[in-house]
């Protein structure tokens, strides 16, 4: 199965991806993370990449899809794929269904990850704590960036995905063992 988790930052969608990839032997592709590794190793997609996550704004379209069209390519993504910050765009959404289309692969669900905005900044600053700040993006400036183009670019998302039928919400505000059980039913539903 091929599932997104849609969710604003500090919604829980890297723990909530990890444990399906735990529990259901399905294969994270998280862009943030394949981004912070291409900043690591200083690629030209890392280059560019880079002042652009510092600011919390939004890497293109294009630089984003075509990491996304590469990995696609892999053969272990034939497990199941939980899509984990992509798309953020509604280009983004576009380009995803055309390459699914492309290697013969289908979306089974689009999850939501409901938060309201006023318990985010708490769960950053928890998680900035937490890993000592080796994430740059991770400070309230920030997040408050990243909040607002989480509301202009990429919540458009939720009526993209309610047309298509495959949208269902959970409420993200809850712990993480109420969250997993419901991402659970969903996926069990399916
Ligand atoms: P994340 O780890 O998903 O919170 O992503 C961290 C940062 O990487 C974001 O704030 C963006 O700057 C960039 N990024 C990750 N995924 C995307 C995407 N799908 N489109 C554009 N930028 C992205």
């Amino acid at each position: 199965m091929n599932i997104i988790l849609l969710g604003p930052p500090g919604a829980g969608k890297g723990t909530q991806a990890a444990r399906l990839v735990a529990g259901r032997g399905l294969v994270q592709l998280s862009t943030g993370d394949m981004l912070r590794a291409a900043v690591a190793a200083g690629s030209e997609v890392g280059r560019k990449a880079k002042t652009v996550m510092e600011a919390g704004q939004l890497v293109s379209d294009e630089i984003v899809t075509g990491v996304v069209s590469e990995r696609l390519d892999q053969p272990d993504v034939r497990k199941g794929v939980i899509f984990d910050g992509f798309p953020r765009t509604l280009a983004q959404a576009e380009a995803l269904d055309r390459l699914l289309a492309e290697k013969g692969m289908r979306l089974d669900a689009v999850v939501e990850m409901r938060v309201d905005d006023s318990l985010l900044l708490g769960r950053i600053e928890t998680r900035a704590a937490e890993t000592g700040g080796t994430r740059a993006d991770d400070n309230a400036e920030t997040l408050k960036n990243r909040l607002g183009v989480y509301h202009e670019q990429t919540a458009p998302l939720i009526a993209y995905y309610g047309g298509t039928g495959t949208l269902r919400t959970v409420d993200g505000s809850a712990s993480i063992e109420e969250v997993s059980a419901r991402i659970a039913e969903v996926l069990d539903a399916l």
